[in-house]
């Protein structure tokens, strides 16, 4: 593609999230045989929508903010992608979330496309009222998009449950009826399914343990090291510690804290939930940023951001598997770094597809108006994903590549075989 052809919204260096996807598209292109013809469909969002959201503070002001919505593609189903709530929400960003959507949903093979959306926002300054007026008043403004057989929203980052009702509730206030479907990760009282909250962790903890079993590290008394302890980082320390392995770092936006002995992850999540950081936990010492990513361990978990593992740390990393629990937390230079020295990086698109399995548990169950039970769910998300794992494994064996780019080469050929099917209209 010469730069003449960029769409107007990519910057011709391709920095950033965007960048990374589209450098990990570029790497998958020689297996795509035929389908090749349409990769251009991958590089190119389907839709995006830039909202205003205005809102009335408490103070009487007036504030307004910037909202995305992003569908990358529909080929395969309705689009599907969590709402990001931060202060560094950009289109490019949610461009390759959404993308990344549609590579998970095909690598694990549910029938969604990829889709994203956001608030350029830090949530933290806003009172529990201004929270709920702008989430529906954003929810009201991507109303023309979503629906729950057009793009179906879930939580991502500093976005929960409770924000999750709002938005339900103000779709279904604008078409007239309870619309239980349109948004998963909703609470159990309004159709929300058993099982989604720790999901996402589950689903992190199931791939690592999966890939350590193909390089015969046991999974008792393995040291997992973790950026990020929201909803991703603190399921995925628990799954690994009920399992008898053990959380001897953790890192988030406050800081790093560390224990050789073991961090108990239960009471950390309730210091976190009342001091709102891991900085100051009393089980743990504090812990410099560049001793964070040098702590030698079995597991190392990225839970919290894009762009975490770069260049300037890949090389210092001494675990023996990455499982990416964040979307794009690595960087394709870094990606090489990990690649050379050994080490096993389980790919975002299948170690966290666990969040959006459920997700789509959850929406089944809400056509259905039938509900599962938390065994039930457990099980079908656990084989799901060693299914999963396993073709990709085998890809990866085959065609002596990354996991990343195996993953990818599954996803990519489900989602152009399904846009060749389908054909180009008119
Ligand atoms: P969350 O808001 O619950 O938690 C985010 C965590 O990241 C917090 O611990 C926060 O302190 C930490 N963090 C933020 N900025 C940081 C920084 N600069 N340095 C270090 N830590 C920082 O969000 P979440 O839902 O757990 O999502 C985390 C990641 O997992 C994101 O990449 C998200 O896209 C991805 N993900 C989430 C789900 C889900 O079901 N929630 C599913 C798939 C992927």
């Amino acid at each position: 593609m010469s730069r003449h052809d960029l769409p107007s919204y990519v910057s011709a260096e391709h920095v950033g999230p965007w960048g990374t996807y589209l450098s990990q598209v570029d790497r998958v292109e020689p297996y795509l045989g035929k389908l090749a013809r349409w990769v251009e469909t991958l590089k190119r969002p389907k839709r995006i929508l830039i909202v205003d959201v205005p809102i009335e503070m408490d103070d009487g002001r007036v504030a307004h903010f910037e909202g995305y919505r992003v569908q990358h593609n529909t080929s395969r189903g309705p689009g599907k992608g969590g709402v990001r709530f931060h202060q560094d929400v950009a289109l490019p960003e949610v461009m390759a979330l959404a993308a990344w959507m549609t590579v998970k949903n095909a690598a694990v093979n549910v029938p969604y496309g990829g889709a994203k959306g956001g608030i350029r926002v830090d949530p933290s300054t806003l009172s529990l009222k201004e929270l709920e007026r702008l989430t529906r008043r954003y929810t009201s403004e991507i109303g023309i998009l979503i629906g729950p057989d057009k793009d179906i929203p879930a939580p991502d980052v500093n976005t929960n449950a409770q924000v999750m009702a709002w938005m339900m509730d103000t779709y279904s206030q604008n078409v007239g009826h309870a619309s239980t479907g349109v948004v998963t990760g909703k609470p159990i009282a309004i159709g929300g399914s058993l099982g989604r909250t720790d999901a996402t962790g589950r689903g992190v903890f199931v791939t690592a343990a999966r890939a350590a079993r193909n390089l015969e590290l046991p999974i008792e008394g393995a040291r997992v090291v973790l950026q990020g302890f929201g909803n991703v980082g603190n399921a995925a320390a628990r799954t690994f510690h009920a399992n008898g392995a053990r959380v001897i770092a953790v890192a988030d936006h406050s800081g790093a804290i560390a224990n050789a002995a073991g961090l108990d992850p239960e009471a950390l999540r309730a210091h976190v939930a009342a001091v709102g950081g891991v900085k100051g936990f009393p089980g743990g010492g504090p812990v410099g940023l560049a001793d964070f990513w040098r702590t030698e361990c079995e597991f190392l978990i990225p839970a919290a951001l894009e762009g975490q593992i770069t260049e300037a740390n890949a090389a210092t990393i001494r675990a023996k598997i990455v499982a990416e629990g964040a979307n794009g937390p690595t960087t394709p230079k870094a990606d090489d770094i990990l690649g050379d020295r050994g080490i096993t990086v389980v790919p975002d698109v299948l170690a966290n597809a666990g969040g959006v399995i459920v997700s789509y548990f959850e929406w089944v169950q809400d056509f259905a108006s039938y509900f599962w039970s938390e065994a039930e769910i457990n099980g079908k998300l656990d084989r799901i994903l060693t299914e999963a794992f396993d073709s990709i494994w085998n890809v990866a064996q085959q065609h002596k590549v990354t996991l990343r780019t195996a993953a990818f080469i599954v996803a990519c050929t489900r989602v152009l075989e399904a846009r060749a099917i389908r054909g180009l209209y008119p």
